[in-house]
């Protein structure tokens, strides 16, 4: 079952490769633009704020990816990190790159800082 879960998010990770691809390219200094384009240059700050934001979700979850995908490799793939159980089918088809079962994910939520 893991090769097909490995597609997934080797699918999902190219996905989001490009979007932080994209965020690279638009981050850099357009040489044609004009500059004293004052009312484009606010649209385009306001832009490249939600991308900033978008890239880091994006970077935050291809972390998971890859760390779900060195899990496939060693085996370990469909069980919690934390409490060993394996994950819920249901809930890795929806989140293929979550390392918790949802028992320690909402404890993650909810009761993380009452330790
Ligand atoms: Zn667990």
């Amino acid at each position: 079952m893991s090769a097909r879960f490995r597609d997934l998010l080797v699918a999902r990770a190219r996905e989001l490769g490009e979007i932080l691809h994209h965020e690279a390219d638009g981050a850099g200094e357009d040489p044609t633009r004009e500059v004293g384009d004052y009312k484009d240059a606010a649209g385009q700050e306001a832009i490249a704020a939600v991308d900033a934001a978008h890239a880091a979700h994006a970077g935050r979850e291809l972390k998971q990816i890859r760390a779900a995908l060195e899990r496939i490799a060693d085996g370990s793939y469909g069980q919690c990190l934390d409490c060993g159980e394996p994950i819920d089918l249901r809930r890795l088809l929806a989140l293929p790159a979550t390392p918790f079962c949802t028992a320690c994910q909402s404890a993650h939520e909810h009761g993380g800082e009452r330790r």
